[in-house]
């Protein structure tokens, strides 16, 4: 009944390491020390790895990974289109789904979607918990039956919001956004009502109990992340990570797997910063953020504000980058507003993995550009990070200019034939190597 982290203190190389280590071509016994170390982790259920889980790591040796919320809202969605948008981040490239659902039937909605999910499928327990309920009515029993029903489903990792205490409330009074995180926002709530410290922090030892005998993995939620650049970096939001540093190691103490949760809102000089205050106190446990957004002000355009904030985390310190849709403060995404974020973090992601140097990284960059170079169109487009897309926007150049054969437009319409800088590129090489 071990964890991946037990197996790999005790020096086994499991299935799943040496997966990851082959995905990633890397040696096994380096995946393996990794994740003995707490800078790796294979969120993998041991129930969802016997159905149609194919592990994958996130640590900072291995190329950063993308994750994509879908779910219902209380007024919106049902199971088909959450299906749609679970494929639809899928095909995109998501590497982890998380299921936020907090309306229609979430037992239903989590098996439909686990039974379709082959990537390491994520929820917020708490969500369910207050269903139909008022978060002043919730005891641990409840949370303790809810999360322990969510793990015989297969879920791989739990974000948990034991970071948020009661002495940290009174550092949110200066706050612009106060707290954003509905998890975050309902335990404060609860700890107000009952005048009590919060109940995950309380029963955290039975937490990490039912996460090792499943082998979930912690995704310890930033509960007080800032909402809005001006709360960003605050006194609220470090010391809940301080918190969060704590519940980390005792986690790890008893054999679990852990990743933390972070920001949410920061101006892009603050980044570095708050990746690397986090490996400091949290023992360098993989960073989950989400984003971060460098501005405010871009609604409808949050999947660019967020890639901007998340390719600085992955270079500074984050090893996995929570999507944003376009459709981030204003609506709930549908299949197309999931499948830009996810485009849009993949490119964030990988312009961060080339920057810090990940061998392989800017293999793709280059044979995308040998083909460029050539005007071979059809390399051209596969390589890239949305085929779709980019056929798609070929092909009306294409009909523009009047070339039928795609693979054949020797310039496009942007320049035109005559002041195609690469079609007369190509015809210079030639001259000089056949001089
Ligand atoms: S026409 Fe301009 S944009 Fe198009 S392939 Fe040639 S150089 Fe590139």
């Amino acid at each position: 009944m071990a964890t991946q982290l037990q197996i790999a203190r005790a020096g086994t190389i499991t299935d799943e390491v040496k997966l990851v280590a082959r995905t990633e071509s890397l040696d096994a016994d380096l995946v393996r020390d990794e994740v003995a170390a707490g800078r790796l982790v294979i969120p993998a259920n041991k129930l969802h790895l016997k159905t149609n889980l194919r592990a994958i790591g996130i640590g900072r040796i291995l190329a950063t990974k993308v994750n994509a919320n879908i779910g219902t809202s209380s007024v919106s969605s049902s199971i088909e289109a959450e299906i749609e948008k679970m494929e639809a981040a899928l095909e995109a490239g998501a590497d982890t789904i998380m299921d936020l659902s907090t309306g229609g039937n979430l037992d239903n909605i989590r098996e439909q979607l686990l039974t379709r999910c082959p990537a390491p499928f994520g929820t917020v327990p708490i969500y369910q918990v207050i269903q139909d309920r008022n978060v002043e009515d919730i005891d641990e029993k409840i949370i303790l039956r809810t999360i322990e029903k969510q793990a015989r489903q297969g879920v791989d990792f739990f974000t948990i919001h034991a970071g948020v205490l009661k002495e940290h409330l009174p550092l949110l009074e200066s706050r612009v956004a106060g707290i954003v995180s509905r998890g975050g926002a309902l335990l404060a709530k609860w700890m107000l009502y009952h005048n009590k410290q919060n109940p995950l922090y309380e029963m955290f030892d039975d937490l990490c109990g039912i996460m090792a005998k499943y082998d979930i993995c912690f995704s310890l939620g930033d509960g007080l992340r800032p909402g809005c650049i001006a709360d960003a970096t605050d006194q609220a939001q470090i010391a809940e990570l301080k918190t969060i540093g704590e519940l980390t190691g005792r986690a790890q103490e008893a054999g679990c797997q852990v990743m933390v949760e972070g920001p949410g809102h920061v101006p892009f000089d603050q980044i570095q910063y708050n990746m690397e205050i986090e490996q400091q106190i949290c023992n360098d446990a993989p960073f989950y953020v989400l984003g971060p957004v460098v501005t405010d002000i871009a609604p409808g355009y949050d999947h660019i504000t967020s890639a901007i904030g998340g390719t600085a985390a992955a270079f500074y310190g984050a090893s996995f980058l929570c999507y944003v849709t376009p459709k981030e403060h204003l609506g709930l995404p549908n299949a197309e507003d999931v499948r830009a974020g996810v485009i849009a973090t993949k490119i964030a992601a990988h312009a961060a993995d080339i920057a810090r140097g990940l061998k392989g990284a800017a293999e793709r960059d280059r044979l995308l550009s040998i083909a460029r170079t050539n005007l071979d169109w059809k390399t051209h487009l596969a390589e890239s990070l949305d085929p779709k897309t980019a056929e798609r926007m070929h092909r009306d150049a294409c009909k523009e200019i009047g070339a039928d054969e795609l693979p054949s437009a020797d310039y496009c319409s942007m320049c035109g034939r005559q002041w195609c800088s690469v079609r007369i590129n190509k015809e210079i090489r030639e001259k000089i190597k056949n001089k």
